[in-house]
């Protein structure tokens, strides 16, 4: 069994070792924040609506284009509002370019990624919270490095700003230009670092300038299960989906697939969960990789049924895609369709998780951990 301390590691903790944050972008500061810093600067408040507007409304960045700014100060403004925080240093396409991941360097030089799903109806992208991560869980690719940091808000944020303007280019071919939907469901435990992204969740929704102004509903944070943490989230007044990364349903082989389960058991963080529910009326996500003999027998499905028969949820089975050097394997198809036989027969309203990007490691921190390590992730791209 993995040992993790009871306690997750929090790097902002009194006396933890502070790691190196970006330097301050508009992205971090409410509306309000921008006007007190463009003052400071010595400008008119109102400039802070005019480059929010560039940057949430037009999703342009380049100091060049914001041409109803003096040429005098534009320079001075793009400098203090909109610092580079994500180099690119990696972008990879495939499903017909339906698919986009990005990989990017932060200022310290930690790597995080990114990745952007084009459907007919809507646009999703997949965003990072921490470099590295801190749960550990053993069939993970970023568990498996560590935390580094948390991000800041603005580097959350600026992820999804990013790819929105990736997807308004017409990049994406046969989906809509206007991106729809934020997962945080890259690298990093998001109530981990739950301050920034709460902060993060606010600019998301809040209409431009302000913000990017995306639907609550349709921003999901994934969790291992920070139960004080999804308490917390319940009272904020945001109803976004909440995500919960179940993986097993006995304490037994949780606490090693999820070792933050030797902190919150089972029945705990599914009452969490089901008080969000209540509380939110949104239905909850869970999510259950489907790891070959490991956590994929009829006994478990059942199980499972019964944890989540009648409750407002929905599992979300994923084909675990293995980690290089894992001794673990995607469980065969037909025992996958009869762990779905078995929730459906409960009850439990269940689906499987398509596999997008599965080629260019459109998964779990793969991308990031090849390009430390100086292999080539790429395989088989065309972009
Ligand atoms: N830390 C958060 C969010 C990041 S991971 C969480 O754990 O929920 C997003 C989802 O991908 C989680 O459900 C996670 O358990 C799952 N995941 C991680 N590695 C995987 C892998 N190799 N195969 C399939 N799913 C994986």
């Amino acid at each position: 069994m993995t040992s993790l301390p009871l306690i997750p590691v929090d790097p902002d903790a009194p006396g933890a070792r502070r790691a190196a944050m970006p330097p301050q972008h508009l992205a971090d500061l409410d509306l309000a924040g921008r006007k007190d810093l463009v003052t400071k600067l010595g400008e008119s408040a109102f400039r802070a609506r005019q480059v929010s507007t560039h940057y949430f409304g037009r999703l342009v960045r380049d100091p060049a284009q914001m041409t109803d700014l003096p040429a005098s100060s534009r320079e001075r403004l793009a400098d203090q509002l909109l610092p580079r925080l994500l180099t690119p240093v990696r972008e990879l396409a495939c499903d017909d370019g339906a698919t986009r991941k990005a990989l990017w360097r932060l200022h310290d030089g930690s790597l995080v990624e990114s990745v952007l799903m084009g459907y007919p109806d809507r646009v999703t992208v997949c965003i990072s919270s921490q470099a590295g991560c801190g749960m550990a869980c053993p069939f993970c690719a970023t568990g498996q490095a560590g935390l580094t940091r948390n991000l800041s808000t603005a580097e959350i944020v600026d992820q999804a700003v990013y790819l929105a303007g990736v997807a308004a280019s017409g990049k994406v071919a046969g989906s809509p230009p206007r991106l729809s939907h934020v997962v945080f469901m890259g690298m990093g435990e998001p109530l981990a670092n739950y301050n920034r992204v709460i902060a993060a969740i606010r600019r998301l929704v809040a209409p431009a300038p302000e913000g990017l102004g995306l639907s609550q509903r349709h921003i999901t944070v994934s969790t291992v299960g920070l139960v004080p943490a999804i308490h917390r989230l319940a009272s904020e007044d945001l109803s976004v989906t909440l995500a919960l990364s179940l993986h097993a349903p006995d304490d037994e082989l949780r606490d090693e697939l999820v070792p933050v389960n030797q902190r919150w058991k089972v029945c705990e963080v599914l009452d969490a969960a089901w008080a969000y529910a209540a509380r939110t009326g949104r239905r909850v996500s869970i999510e259950y990789a489907m790891i070959k003999d490991v956590n994929d027998q009829p006994w478990r499905a059942d199980l499972l049924g019964r944890l989540l028969a009648g409750k407002l949820a929905h599992v979300n089975l994923i084909p675990l895609n293995p980690t290089p050097g894992s001794r673990w394997d995607a469980s065969p198809k037909p025992v996958e369709r009869e762990f779905v036989r078995r929730l459906r027969d409960a009850g439990v309203s269940t689906t499987v998780r398509d596999t997008r990007g599965r080629e260019i490691d459109g998964a779990c921190g793969q991308l990031a951990a090849a390009e430390d390590s100086g292999t080539d992730p790429a395989g088989e791209m065309t972009a």
